[in-house]
């Protein structure tokens, strides 16, 4: 496999940075600090074009292959992890959902909008009783006429309160009496629907969490995405996906936390010399950087397979397990290395140890995704 950046994806690396360096880094301190939802930075994104990385330019996107966009969201988290989940969402798991799943109807009037930024897109999958396992899902979608009715609270909505519009889940009755899972594209502004509560979370502050709750709410039955019955195989295939995204938040994270903790390494002195000359601290760097090049390539290479139209499913919850694991070990490294002063607000290594915290839980956990890998190698 060849683990060489394109001219294209090297170019769109050092876009992203540069911008995320001058124009994203100046802002973040605040915005996590008010909890604030980055719609500023959002519309800048929408201009350069990465809300619509996922988006083909028949529906007035500029998709990119997989690898850039994973680039891109690696670039976002060094700087903003909270950013960088926001666009992972909207990308891998909104627009993709509809491009794969959706009608020409649906794509139509979604996409153009999604890549302009006008409509912020979520995944409300998650419900209070039922994370984990999907089966437990209680929301009802009823046809009525010429529209589903639905009921029911989904929950732990990733842009859940400053989104436009949701790939949400709910189960409708089979024939026999069943109840099956189906995917539908809910509006913000239909009626009976709510924000009920926003989260108040560890870290990834400015990425607004929240819940949902549907009460009569109407959607038009051509707001069904795919077919009726059909939503577990379509949470599972675009959960495929956008798992390499948090993988790449993971990354992003790691390599931030790693460059704070050299770069502190060389300046703090400790018994007459920097304490980057301890092999106590040495160790931890080579151990930190070792983790970070490696969750990279597992993360390089899912999203190289995906781009060739196999299925991913182990190779994503490799990357993601990993990623997100040694994601958590770096963070707690580099603020190790800190000392007293990692444990302090005035020190970015405090926000990102807080916010890597998540991502071994969300978009399954790391014992969902061994289930995941374990269940691939018995079959094979
Ligand atoms: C900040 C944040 C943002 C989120 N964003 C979204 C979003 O945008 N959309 C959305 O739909 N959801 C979202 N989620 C929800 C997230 O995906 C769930 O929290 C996650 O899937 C775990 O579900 P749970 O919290 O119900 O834990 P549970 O499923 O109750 O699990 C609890 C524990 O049991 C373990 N466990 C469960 N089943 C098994 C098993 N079979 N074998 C071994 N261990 C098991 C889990 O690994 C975990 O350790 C978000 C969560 C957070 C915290």
């Amino acid at each position: 496999m060849d683990f060489e950046l394109s001219e294209d994806q090297l170019l769109i690396k050092e876009m992203i940075s540069e911008f995320a360096q001058n124009e994203i880094k100046p802002r973040v301190k605040e915005l996590e600090k008010k909890r604030a939802f980055p719609s500023e930075l959002l519309k800048k994104l929408a201009e350069l074009g990465v809300l619509g990385m996922s988006i083909p330019p028949e529906y007035q996107g500029n998709k990119t292959d997989s690898l850039s966009l994973i680039l891109a969201i690696e670039q976002l988290s060094k700087v903003f992890p909270s950013l960088a989940v926001i666009i992972s969402v909207h990308c891998s798991l909104f627009c993709y959902a509809i491009l794969k799943f959706g009608s020409e109807a649906q794509k139509k009037i979604y996409l153009p909008k999604a890549a302009a930024g006008e409509i912020l897109g979520a995944f409300a999958l998650t419900e209070p009783w039922a994370g984990s396992d999907v089966r437990g899902i209680k929301t009802r979608a009823v046809k009525k006429g010429d529209r589903f009715i639905l009921d029911g609270t989904k929950s732990w909505v990733t842009t859940g309160s400053d989104a436009t519009a949701y790939i949400l889940f709910a189960t409708t009755e089979t024939d026999s009496g069943n109840h099956q899972l189906s995917a539908f594209i809910v509006e913000k502004s239909f009626p009976g629907f709510r924000i009920s509560k926003v989260e108040e979370k560890m870290g990834l502050h400015a990425s607004i969490t929240s819940e949902i709750v549907l009460e009569n709410c109407q959607v038009p039955a051509e707001n069904l995405l795919g077919k009726e019955g059909k939503g577990a195989s379509i949470a599972l295939h675009c959960l495929d996906g956008s798992r390499i995204g948090i993988a790449a938040q993971s990354v992003g994270l790691s390599q931030r936390a790693l460059e704070e903790a050299t770069t502190y390494a060389k300046q703090r002195e400790a018994f007459d010399k920097p304490i980057a000359e301890f092999q106590a601290i040495q160790f931890m760097i080579a151990d930190m950087a070792t983790l970070t090049e490696a969750a990279q390539l597992l993360t390089h290479r899912a999203a190289i397979l995906l781009d060739k139209g196999i299925s991913v499913s182990k190779e994503a919850s490799m990357a993601k397990l990993f990623a997100s694991e040694a994601a958590n070990k770096i963070a707690y490294m580099a603020l190790q290395i800190h000392g007293g002063y990692g444990y302090s607000q005035e020190f970015f290594i405090e926000q990102l140890y807080r916010d890597a915290r998540v991502l071994t839980i969300y978009e399954g956990t790391s014992e969902i995704q061994r289930l995941v890998i374990s269940r691939h190698l018995i079959k094979e």
